[in-house]
């Protein structure tokens, strides 16, 4: 089979708007926006709303909103344009018309009339004589008078495709080499429907035909149809596009497909997330989601799992794209989310991704104070939701204090803890400057006066002035806290240390 004629190189992502967008789907989608950046092409956003029964008014949204959070921008398609649209496709209804009239005039397709009762029975004696389901063909050897007397009749009817009987159909896939499929194996597919619509079949290929598609990058599970878009192909005497069906994804156990059923814990303990809006709720960030979804499938190479957008449409080749499906391992995403916010973020940037979180968790921003927070917290993320846990406690309106006992720290009791946070409070408000290295200055050697570790007196001050016992770094949280908010959570720690102290 040849490729196709055209040299700028024109791909789509064709979802089905039936809902949510799945992480298959925004790999399936990634890889072809890769392919059109690699070459310089066009990467085109196609929606496939054929199916009115499993139509979802939101989806159009989610898929857009997956797409740009991704950053897979579209060159053509809704919202944007272009010069095939419409690229809805409830708004080509006549286009497929016109070509499954064009098949029935050129005999090529065939009204058929059959109800689905006899459909349905046609099913039932071919099971009991343990064949595999399927039309009979019956409305394609109708005569011409016995069609004119159905139409006259009225009778609603769908439109087959003549397949070839005899022979075999091989589609050469870019990944998988030539796949060869027997003919008689094959259906005669429905191509318009009773309702109008045409068939997800009928509509793509003409769609990818009139839209100059020249790569059809698209989930293996449509291998399947490839046979019987080549011979749609050749029935209209159109070129078809080149075509490489991408590894499916599974679950990170390698068994089963990945779905919606996939969501929850695996085996291993594994948390699985399948819809993009997931990973996004869960706090990964887009870059590393792209970088993860790069290497599921394809590999960048040179053993190397971190690398950017850029780097990746340099060395994208879909030649090298995988043919068994992959394993989808969750917990790389984990590590790899880790890296991008600890390393490839600007502080800014940091800053700018934890805001809506803290908000999420209604908390209050002030911009100044999380430029301030925000060289505390980065080394220490994994994810942007860390920092509720770790540094929420800035941006709580009310501050309320540990109880009591938590102050308390190893090997100490509340007489000595209320001591030491005495003695820190003196030191604390003697100082000129309320900074780093002056803290440390006074506060190591009063540990040591008082006969303390380090980490037992900073313990039991941390406490005292974040409630956390584990949190941002000490003095730097004091710093950003202020002379007076620090004294004033001390004051409170030594006032409650005092009824332990008296019950003792
Ligand atoms: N509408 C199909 C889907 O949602 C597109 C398959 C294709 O790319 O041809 O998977």
């Amino acid at each position: 089979m040849s490729t196709t004629p055209f040299s700028d190189v024109r791909v789509r992502f064709a979802p089905s708007p039936t809902g949510p967008m799945h992480i298959g789907g925004a790999r399936t989608a990634l890889f072809n926006w890769l392919f059109a950046r690699h070459n310089g092409g066009k990467f085109i956003l196609r929606i496939e709303d054929t199916d009115q029964k499993r139509f979802d008014p939101n989806a159009l949204d989610q898929i857009t909103g997956a797409l740009r959070w991704l950053g897979l921008d579209w060159d053509e398609g809704p919202e944007v344009g272009g010069p095939y649209g419409p690229y809805v496709q409830s708004e080509r209804l006549d286009l497929y018309h016109q070509w499954a009239n064009w098949l029935l005039e050129h005999d090529k397709a065939y009204k058929c009339f059959c109800t689905p009762e006899r459909l349905e029975q046609v099913n039932k004696e071919k099971e009991a004589r343990k064949e595999p389901p399927g039309y009979d063909r019956h409305c394609r050897y109708l005569s011409r008078d016995e069609v004119a007397q159905n139409e006259a009749e009225g009778k609603s009817y769908i439109v087959r495709f003549k397949m070839p009987l005899e022979g075999e159909t091989t589609v050469y896939d870019l990944i998988r080499g030539d796949v060869t499929f027997d003919n008689s194996t094959l259906q005669d597919l429905v191509l318009l429907k009773s309702d109008g619509y045409p068939t997800y079949h009928l509509a793509n290929v003409v769609d990818d035909h009139l839209m100059h598609i020249t790569h059809i990058l698209r989930a293996n599970e449509w291998l399947s149809s490839a046979p019987l878009h080549y011979q749609l192909y050749q029935a209209f005497g159109w070129p078809m596009p080149a075509i490489a069906h991408l590894p499916v994804l599974l679950n990170p156990n390698g068994k089963g497909k990945l779905s919606k059923r996939s969501t929850g814990f695996t085996e291993g303990g594994q948390k699985v997330l399948v819809l993009v809006k997931e990973f996004q709720e869960a706090g990964y960030l887009p870059e590393a989601v792209v970088n993860f979804l790069t290497n599921v499938g394809w590999s960048f190479g040179d053993e190397r799992e971190v690398f950017t957008v850029e780097e990746s449409i340099e060395r994208f080749d879909i030649t090298k794209v995988q043919a068994a499906n992959s394993a989808f391992p969750m917990e790389k995403l984990d590590w790899l989310n880790g890296v991008y916010i600890r390393e490839k973020l600007s502080p800014e940037e940091l800053a700018a991704r934890l805001k809506p979180v803290l908000e999420r968790h209604g908390l209050t921003v002030d911009d100044d104070l999380l430029r301030h927070v925000v060289p505390l917290v980065q080394i220490r993320l994994k994810s942007p939701e860390d920092i509720v846990e770790l540094a929420g406690f800035f941006f709580r309106d009310d501050f309320t204090p540990a109880p009591p006992q938590e102050l308390i720290q190893k090997k100490m009791d509340a007489a000595q803890t209320r001591a030491a946070l005495e003695r820190t409070y003196e030191k604390l408000a003697a100082m000129d400057e309320f900074e780093h290295d002056r803290m440390d200055a006074e506060l190591r050697p009063l540990a040591e006066e008082l006969g303390l570790s380090a980490g037992q007196l900073f313990g039991a001050l941390r406490v005292a002035i974040t409630a956390q016992a584990v949190a941002t770094p000490l003095f730097e949280t004091m710093m950003i806290l202020g002379k007076e908010t620090t004294l004033a959570r001390i004051k409170q720690a030594i006032d409650s240390l005092n009824i332990l102290v008296n019950e003792a």
